[in-house]
């Protein structure tokens, strides 16, 4: 039987961790198989670590890594797949939305369909504001049309990777990561699973607005050049405007149906108009060199300050 972890990001999740153990320890220990849970701390300033010390130390496939700052969700499941040792990986949020009960279904889906990948696809999300399923829901939908690889639409990072993909991830060097993304375009067999989305159990969200916004940014810049392209697109729309406009005011001056000193209108809405596009493709541009200048540095993505186990 292949060997599994459990790779569970956590950030100030004081309470819901422990529950969320419990659960995921009762399912683990009913498959016949070696199991691990990775419990990633991404620099909580909370009882977090403190809690998951006290569980890594009464058991042993317990793996606890702690960052020695907040990097972030994506960061922290980037370490958790860097520090796998296992044949396969589950992908969990800490916070019970994903139920742990459903792994024995994953698992048997991956050897029913023979699969690398099993992505689990939210067929109904419990528990979240309007606006965040809206707005996810579009977002998921645009990415789609305007990247380059195929995603798969309404899921998140809750998934189950084999060795191969992880071989793979390991090879990414970019730090901007967007992970659903990148084992989408790893390839291999993926297959989806549909489940129910539960709410929250406890705690509050760690994606506020602002946050959710940078992430999809990450996902569309990283995955797309189309934007780049729009703003040519708008470049050259507004040329072909200027030489209508040009023709109509030259006949005009020769015909004299236009009066120039009546123009004021006309070059207010231009220069507003013209300014805003300027603007906008030049901020495009300039997402795009501060991806540049942050991968260029080479930064680390993540710095892990403790390990248990
Ligand atoms: N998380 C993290 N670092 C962060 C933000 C979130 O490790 O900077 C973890 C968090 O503890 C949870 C998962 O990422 O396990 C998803 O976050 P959350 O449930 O708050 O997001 P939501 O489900 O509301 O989109
Ligand atoms: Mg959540």
């Amino acid at each position: 039987m292949d060997s599994l972890s459990v790779i569970v990001p956590c950030y100030n999740e004081e309470a819901v961790i422990e529950t969320t153990y419990r659960r995921l320890k009762s399912v683990l220990t009913a498959l016949d198989r070696e199991t691990h849970i990775i419990f990633i701390n991404d620099g909580s300033d909370d009882r977090t670590l403190e809690i998951l010390t006290a569980i890594a130390a009464d058991d042993k496939t317990v793996k606890v890594l702690s960052f020695s700052r907040n990097f972030g969700h994506q960061a922290a499941v980037t370490a958790g797949i860097h520090n796998c040792l296992t044949d396969l990986a589950i992908i969990i949020d800490a916070d019970l939305q994903d139920p742990p009960e459903l792994i024995p279904d994953i698992l048997s889906c991956r050897e029913r369909e023979k699969a690398n990948v099993v992505y689990c696809v939210r067929r109904s999300r419990a528990g979240e504001s309007r606006l965040k399923l809206w707005t996810a829901r579009k977002f998921y939908r645009f990415l789609n049309r305007l990247s380059e690889v195929d995603f798969p639409v309404d899921t998140g990072d809750f998934r189950l990777i084999d060795s191969r993909v992880m071989e793979q991830f390991k090879r990414f060097k970019e730090r901007g990561k967007y992970i659903r993304g990148l084992i989408s375009w790893v390839g291999f067999r993926q297959v989806p699973f549909y489940y129910a989305r539960d709410a929250r159990q406890a705690g509050i969200t760690k994606y506020p607005f602002k946050r959710m916004f940078s992430f999809a940014a990450t996902a569309l810049f990283y995955f797309s050049k189309k934007p780049l392209l729009i703003a040519v697109g708008l470049g050259f729309t507004a040329v072909l405007i200027g030489i209508i406009c040009a023709l109509w005011y030259i006949f005009g001056k020769i015909f004299g149906y236009t009066h120039a000193e009546s123009g004021w209108t006309s070059i207010m809405i231009g220069m507003i108009f013209f300014g805003g596009v300027q603007l906008l493709t030049i901020g495009v541009l300039g997402q795009y060199i501060g991806i540049l200048f942050d991968e260029i540095k080479e930064r680390p993505e993540y710095i892990i300050e403790k390990e248990i186990n």
